[in-house]
């Protein structure tokens, strides 16, 4: 079977996304300037944002230099005390009120994000209610920013730890959710007292220019919330080697976020990295076949795949390994893939093209060295970055697929026979973020849940995130976490105070 996508554009859906995004009431939303210092700039130099789903040019923005960054982080810096000081209600109130001018201007956000990202609308619409419940989480954590006081063990002192904002941070976001990766992280940030600095993805800019000019909107004082466009290493340049900056957030590839570790340690910056995963989803012959194929559809195929929770080894069991498989590729043929802004899709473009090619290098590999092309869900006349949602089974240790994340529709389906030998095969993988369990023992369950390493578990569910979670991951798939309480500790700092002689 030939799994190759069809290698050119659909004349259907060519010009969609500029028939929408001229309907959009706010032509702001499309200026394609940038804000720093409470400025919206533009430069002589700009580039274009491309549909991923037709090639096809949707906006013009401008190209932000170092010099421009430098005035953002002097501006944040400057801003910082203020902010800092402000009540934390206030500060709430702030974040609450960006929160609802998200949910206000929901349906043109979401626009721009499938426009410029490819995910099928209704996931965008998720995706906006979702990034606004991180403003509003904050808001709230922000209010609770509890300090601790111990018995003392020195005679005639009170011991106080203290928890305050540790200055500016800067978030350097991904593609794969424009709006939400950068609302967990200036969420935690600005709900802990400290300015961000946003540089997102150069694929997806106007989602986070949108939000740029409803965090104006909602108050945010000039300085505190900045969005700056352009070259990803030009612009990261200045805020790696500031020391005013004093938080960087990291969403993305290992690759990137290893060498912006190592760089931050020259200015010993606190450091957080979100670098993707290789779930490992486990299915046991005691599970309904139905539910575990709906689990393995949601895991391996919400953002066209192109998410670090996304299910990249689908264990199951040998007992039910045939009627799993056979189950899995029906749902995976019925798929309907096409432009995210056409009724009813469920699988939109890969947002890049090099996403594409791994994915269709992936089937290669693995159908080379044996693994089955069940099925192969051709979308039709698509573009270059359209992958059909593919299911590999028999894919064995060798394959690229067993241990590359493969941020795409591709599904690898591995057989096993005991629970032993599937637990140390997940666990043999440098990544750690995601992991899934589908069984009907509680007892296998529990043993389950301590055993599997990696930050994120779910068990019997294929969806468990949100902000109430720490989320993040063990081994290579990152440092610190978002979201939860623990989010807010990324962005402060411990001050323990002793206070002696308190005699009189
Ligand atoms: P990437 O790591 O190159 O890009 C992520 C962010 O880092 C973007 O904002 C990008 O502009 C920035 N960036 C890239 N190079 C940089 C540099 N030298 N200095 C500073 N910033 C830099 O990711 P990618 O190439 O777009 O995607 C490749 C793979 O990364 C994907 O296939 C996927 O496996 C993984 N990925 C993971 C996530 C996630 O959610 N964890 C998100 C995006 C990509």
């Amino acid at each position: 079977m030939d799994v190759q996508t069809v290698q050119h554009k659909s004349p259907r859906s060519f010009g969609l996304a500029t028939k929408h995004l001229q309907g959009l009431r706010r032509r702001d939303f499309l200026a394609g300037s940038a804000l720093v210092a409470g400025r919206w700039i533009s430069s002589e130099q700009t580039d274009f944002v491309v549909d991923p789903a037709t090639g096809e040019a949707i906006a013009e923005v401008t190209r932000c230099g170092a010099t421009d960054m430098d005035l953002a982080i002097a501006a944040a810096e400057q801003a910082f005390s203020s902010w800092r000081e402000l009540l934390p209600l206030r500060r709430g109130a702030i974040l609450r009120s960006w929160a609802s001018l998200m949910i206000e201007h929901l349906e043109e956000l979401a626009i721009l994000v499938t426009s410029e990202q490819g995910k099928p609308l209704a996931e965008a619409r998720h995706e906006i209610a979702y990034g606004a419940g991180f403003l509003e989480w904050f808001a709230a954590e922000g209010e609770r920013a509890y300090g601790d006081t111990m018995p003392s063990h020195k005679v005639g002192t009170l011991l106080q730890v203290r928890v305050q904002p540790v200055g500016v941070a800067a978030a350097i976001t991904p593609w794969n959710f424009p709006v939400a990766m950068i609302t967990r992280k200036a969420g935690a940030a600005l709900g802990a007292g400290c300015p961000i600095i946003v540089k997102p993805a150069p694929e997806t800019p106007l989602s986070a220019l949108a939000l740029g000019r409803l965090a104006e909107e909602a108050g945010l004082p000039r300085g505190v919330f900045q969005v700056l466009i352009g070259d990803p290493v030009e612009l990261s340049e200045p805020l790696l080697r500031d020391t005013r900056i004093r938080a960087l957030s990291f969403t993305g590839s290992t690759q990137v976020g290893r060498m912006l570790l190592e760089r931050a340690a020259q200015t010993v910056k606190k450091v957080s990295l979100e670098l993707g995963g290789h779930a490992p989803f486990l299915i046991f012959d005691d599970v309904d076949i139905g539910k575990a194929v709906e689990g393995a559809m949601a895991a391996k195929f919400a953002t066209s795949g192109q998410d670090c929770l996304a299910a990249n080894r689908i264990y199951v069991q040998r007992g039910v390994y045939g009627a799993f498989v056979e189950e899995f590729a029906a749902a995976i043929a019925k798929l309907k893939v096409g432009h995210g802004l056409e009724p009813g899709i469920e699988i939109g473009p890969m947002t890049k093209l090099s996403v594409a090619n791994k994915c269709r290098l992936q089937i290669d590999d693995a159908r080379k060295k044996g693994a089955r092309v069940v099925s192969s869900n051709h979308g039709g006349n698509l573009g270059p970055n359209f992958v059909s949602p593919t299911l590999l089974a028999d894919v064995t240790a060798g394959m690229l697929i067993a241990s590359d994340e493969t941020f795409g529709p591709v599904a690898a389906v591995l057989p096993f026979d005991s629970e032993e030998e599937v637990v140390a095969r997940a666990n043999a993988s440098e990544m750690g973020l995601a992991g899934y369990v589908y069984t009907n023992s509680l007892r296998r369950a529990l043993r389950l849940s301590e055993q599997i390493e990696c930050g994120m578990l779910g068990i019997n569910t294929p969806s468990f995130t949100g902000p109430p979670i720490p989320f993040g991951g063990w081994k290579q798939s990152g440092l610190g976490r978002e979201g939860s309480r623990h989010g807010l500790a990324e962005y402060m700092e411990l001050k323990y105070v002793c206070f002696g002689d308190l005699g009189s």
